[in-house]
């Protein structure tokens, strides 16, 4: 019988199979805290499970995680992981280091298939869907890599491939970080991205995860927002955000918008303008991201100025908006330049 990942295997379904073999529950808890707590590879190592049981879950389960092929260190910091999976593949996961939080950005598929102009990944296009395994298994390997003062406190889904199109993948490893037996992270620590996938938001909604959301707006126009992601011409801005506005938020919790900003496309006064009118009456906070650049795009981000303004008449108008440092971007590692292996090129300086 081939053995099944441990690793990002749901809590839930490992309980009913602990059942079936006529154990309680609560030995499954046991064994989810050899795991993700002390790091345990070796099911003979779990002491206080039954020998007969170590033995049984060792014919169902391997526990393995992505190996590290490549690491590169930033000026600034940050790291860029270059891992490969069991099948060859490659994915990159970012950690990036600041005063209050150590966070690491996660990919959640090889490749991606919406195709945004401005993004790296989408050159690659939609490889595979990483497993549940290969999204919590990024967290877990960088956690072993680094020293315990550097561990990872926060998470964003914002590598490569859209989380929402991995839905029950994406789903699952949510749930391993947030659980108390397994990974034990605060649902205010993750934070999953979206293009903005409507039909999926109102799916993950009804999980009652209440993770982070953030939504890529990156536009404030449809012809604009069709070419930079081509997916608004199926979800456009005003049914996105129609469905934002009823997106359930507990008490003190706010979306996240992510913007990114293009010299000439969308970075005009009258955009700052519509996107004033967008969001009005959603509790929110607006992250900025300047483009960063990847050959061969042809698109450059706005002036130092152009963007300072584009800040202040947001904050002007009583929203928190912060201008997102491009941290990596000297090894390729800033938001978008993620596209494994040797489809790495450095942009000239
Ligand atoms: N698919 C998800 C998550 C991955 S992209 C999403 O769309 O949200 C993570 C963020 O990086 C998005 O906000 C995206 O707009 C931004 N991004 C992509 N390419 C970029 C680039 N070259 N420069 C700056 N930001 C970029």
């Amino acid at each position: 019988m081939q053995t099944k990942n441990f690793i990002g295997f749901p809590e839930q379904k490992l309980i009913a199979i602990f059942e079936e073999l006529g154990e309680p529950g609560y030995r499954a808890r046991q064994a989810l805290t050899w795991v993700y707590h002390y790091g345990i590879k070796d099911f003979m190592e779990m002491t206080n499970l039954s020998k007969n049981l170590r033995t049984r879950l060792a014919e169902r389960f391997h526990i393995s995680l992505p190996k590290i092929n490549k690491k590169d260190l930033s000026r600034d910091g940050t790291i860029k992981y270059l891992f490969e999976l069991s099948d060859g593949k490659m994915i990159e996961s970012v950690w990036m280091p600041s005063d209050s939080r150590r966070t690491l950005c996660v990919s959640s598929q090889v490749g991606c298939r919406l195709n945004c102009s401005f993004c790296m990944t989408a050159t690659m296009g939609l490889q595979r869907n990483l497993e549940a395994s290969e999204i919590v298994g990024q967290i877990m390997a960088v956690n072993e890599d680094l020293q315990e003062k550097d561990s990872i406190s926060n998470i964003v889904l914002m590598g490569m491939g859209e989380p929402l199109d991995n839905y029950d993948a994406l789903v699952d490893a949510v749930r391993i970080m947030i659980s108390p037996e397994a990974m034990k992270i605060s649902t205010r620590k993750v934070t999953v991205s979206t293009s903005g996938l409507v039909d999926k938001i109102k799916k993950f909604q009804e999980e009652n995860l209440h993770v982070n959301l953030a939504i890529s707006l990156n536009a404030t126009e449809n012809a604009t927002r069709d070419v930079l992601i081509p997916i608004n011409k199926k979800y456009p801005i005003e049914v996105l955000l129609e469905c934002l506005r009823n997106y359930p938020l507990k008490p003190q919790r706010r979306l996240t918008f992510e913007y990114i900003l293009l010299k000439g496309i969308n970075d005009s006064q009258e955009d700052a303008e519509r996107l004033v009118h967008l969001l009005k009456g959603i509790p929110c906070k607006i992250n900025l991201i300047p483009f960063n650049p990847f050959a061969p795009s042809q698109y450059l981000p706005p002036s130092v100025e152009t963007v300072a303004n584009f800040q202040n008449y947001l904050i002007e108008r009583n929203f928190t908006t912060f201008v997102r440092k491009n941290r990596g971007a000297d090894i390729m590692g800033a938001c978008g330049q993620l596209a494994a292996s040797s489809q790495s090129q450095p942009v000239p300086a």
